[in-house]
């Protein structure tokens, strides 16, 4: 069983709705815990395009993730964490700036296959590292 937290940096709920979508139909061994309880988490899921009035937060968020014993998969799900998307004015994107994304998930939002498949690599990702680190 993995735990999968989504950290929200300015979405417009899109990408977390087909997250959502998956995880109801598909039996992968992922449990959904809340954005609070991230520093417990496998896989974090970044979503939206890191606005400036979620700035402060995400740069503490990124500060408790550099932290983290047991690094957690990142995935950047959708193209707002990617690029900016029609944000980029005003967007702190891309994720990868700030941390180091493992999977990026294109899409706006993503299509249930692609988020299916990124989520299966993160878990096939973590198995890998939890066998180096046993
Ligand atoms: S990628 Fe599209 S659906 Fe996802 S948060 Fe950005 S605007 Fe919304």
């Amino acid at each position: 069983m993995a735990r999968l937290a989504v950290i929200d940096t300015g979405s417009c709920s899109g990408c977390e709705m087909e997250i959502a979508s998956v995880l109801s139909v598909c039996d992968l061994g992922i449990e959904l815990v809340s954005d609070q309880e991230f520093k417990t988490a496998d896989i974090l899921v970044f979503t939206g395009t890191i606005t400036n009035n979620f700035l402060e937060e995400f740069k503490q968020i990124i500060h408790e993730v550099d932290k983290m014993k047991n690094k957690p998969v990142i995935i950047a799900m959708g193209i707002c964490p990617i690029t900016g998307n029609v944000f980029k004015e005003t967007s702190n994107a891309p994720l990868n700036k700030w941390v180091a994304v493992d999977i990026t998930v294109p899409g706006c939002p993503p299509k249930p296959p692609f988020i299916r498949a990124s989520l299966e690599k993160a878990l096939n990702l973590l198995q890998t590292r939890r066998k180096r680190n046993a």
